[in-house]
């Protein structure tokens, strides 16, 4: 047994890591290379990817799915393992990949036409998008799936983004099993919408992202306080407030912070909140409405507060001043206008997408504010506004960069040291060796350093195409139970577990059946609606007479 490292080695970019076990080929995510990297996506891949048998996804960034439909144009016909909010992210992500990939290189053959020089293809196309669809295959969080009888996985919330994924793996090759846990990126704990990331008790082996492997976020209190304020002291001035982010993810984390702030206002008068709240907050990203829908169907995964917000019948990801824009024009109208305003915009990088046109078009003005929320890999756009460049290209165009350029860091959707570092605490057994991939050099170097101080876990910084032999270690225990009793019985403790979880679920039952007493009682209901209800009904009548059959044998 063996792992490959292909992919987020030398950066953050391109997670693609490749287990060999027996006959069988495993893929942990084929996510783009961006920034930088980004020829590195028209390399020959160095594997067949007719030949792979199964891929884990860990979450729906593009940074880690983003290849896919690339995998299935040249071959792959595997299974995709992912949580259902992924899967939901990914169908609307890879298309809007596969868009941006077309684009461009229209754009791209028509410059090399008039050159002269030789047409190049889209890295893929909506079509290969659509595709790839078919080969995932959603499952739940903490569900044990078996692959086949070598393979067996686990999902569990990384806290990361909506849907994303640590998954702990037993491989089976021969007698032996081993257990690897690949923590695809690591979320902050807290996080506004999202659980905090889960803890894994044991593993044999870890790959294990390091993006904030040697910093600290500042105190994510004070990340809402420092963006209000921001945003207050740029529109009071009659400016615009320009918010690059990642259509997924942070733009609803932004929403639902926004939405809060609204709700609770602790530290605004009413005159600065009335204000406030007539300040239009836009949306330009067709992705992100569309990602805004994902989120409010997959409310399932949401944490405590958010789930509060919607028992009492408010949507948390919505409010009156937040307008969704509907096409292109009216995106181009938000520049036209000098009203203060809000605009939260992809991509989060700066690379692509219409937040160019917002920075070409708003930079230039010392009245405005450009806020940064998210990482900005080397080599991109934000990166070189972030550090501070005077004057940038944008769009085949110099723009002066005269605004005030802010970088409000409690948003991160990465774990910082100390998050990682309490997050490798939990394992009881230490790890044999812990791979540490997903990161720049010195922040993956310097974790090593801390983990092997603190925790005395070997550490590995694998090269680009290191190949690393894997043996079982006898460390683990049992597939998901990680402590059953001598004569294998459930021990007292899992079995209240259980007892606790049933007990919350006729609570939230009990709480469903009278919020569509009322529902039904007070407005006419869709026949559509009442068909999705039913259908949903009929699933849980299914699972329950199972659940009762299992208990009851
Ligand atoms: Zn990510």
């Amino acid at each position: 047994m063996n792992i490959r490292f292909i992919g987020a080695v030398k950066g953050v970019t391109g997670s693609c890591h490749l287990i060999e076990f027996g006959d069988k080929r495993l893929l942990l995510d084929c996510g783009m290379f961006q920034g930088k990297d980004d020829e590195l996506n028209y390399q020959e891949l160095p594997f067949n990817p007719a030949d792979i048998d199964y891929m884990v996804l860990s979450h729906s960034h593009i940074d880690h799915s983003g290849r896919i439909p690339l995998l299935v144009k040249k071959g792959f016909h595997g299974t995709i393992y992912c949580s259902r909010p992924t899967y939901d992210l990914c169908e609307i992500m890879l298309l809007d990949s596969a868009h941006i990939q077309e684009m461009e290189t229209e754009w791209a053959n028509r410059k090399a036409m008039r050159a002269g020089r030789p047409l190049i293809e889209p890295l893929y196309t909506q079509d290969d998008a659509k595709r790839s669809f078919k080969y995932f295959k959603p499952v739940l969080y903490e569900q044990i799936v078996n692959a086949d009888e070598n393979l067996t996985l686990r999902f569990n919330d990384a806290g990361h983004v909506l849907g994303s994924s640590i998954i702990e793996m037993w491989i089976k090759e021969g007698q032996d099993t081993v257990k690897i846990v690949y923590s695809g990126d690591i979320g902050m704990k807290e996080k506004p919408i999202l659980n905090d990331p889960a803890v894994i008790e044991s593993a044999d082996y870890v790959i294990m992202e390091a993006t904030y492997g040697n910093r600290l976020h500042e105190h994510i209190e004070k990340r809402e306080k420092e963006l209000l304020n921001i945003i207050l002291k740029t529109v009071l001035r009659g400016g615009t407030v320009i918010i690059p982010s990642f259509a997924v993810g942070r733009t609803q984390e932004i929403i639902y912070e926004l939405n809060k702030y609204y709700d609770s206002h602790k530290d605004l008068d009413e005159i600065q909140l009335s204000f406030l709240r007539n300040i239009p907050v836009y949306i330009d990203s067709p992705l992100a409405a569309k990602a805004t829908e994902v989120f409010q169907r997959n409310a399932g995964v949401f944490d405590k507060e958010a789930r509060e917000y919607l028992m009492r019948g408010d949507n948390p990801l919505i409010f009156a001043n937040l307008h969704f824009t509907q096409n292109a024009d009216e995106s181009k109208q938000l520049n036209f206008s000098d009203e203060p305003k809000i605009i939260i915009s992809s991509s989060g990088m700066c690379d692509a997408g219409r937040i160019k046109h917002h920075l070409k078009h708003n930079l230039w003005k010392k009245n405005n504010s450009i806020i940064f929320v998210g990482y900005q890999a080397e080599g991109t756009l934000g990166r070189r506004i972030l550090d501070g460049a005077k004057k940038v290209k944008i769009l085949g165009e110099e723009i002066s960069v005269n605004a005030e350029v802010y970088n409000v860091e409690g948003f991160s959707g990465h774990a910082d040291k100390n998050g990682l570092i309490n997050w490798l605490m939990n394992f009881k057994k230490k790890p044999v060796k812990l791979f540490i991939v997903h990161g720049e050099y010195q922040a993956k170097a310097d974790f090593a350093a801390e983990v092997e101080k603190v925790l005395g876990i070997e550490c590995i910084i694998p090269e680009y195409d290191e190949v690393y032999e894997i043996k079982a270690n006898n460390m683990v225990e049992e597939v998901g139970i990680e402590k059953p009793a001598a004569d294998g019985t459930l021990a007292e403790e899992q079995f209240c577990i259980l007892i606790r979880e049933l007990k919350s679920l006729k609570a939230l039952f009990e709480h469903t059946l009278k919020q569509l007493e009322d529902s039904l009682g007070s407005q006419p209901v869709s026949a559509a609606k009442c068909n999705s209800i039913n259908n949903i009904l009929l699933d849980l009548e299914s699972d329950i007479v199972n659940l009762s059959m299992l208990i009851g044998k």
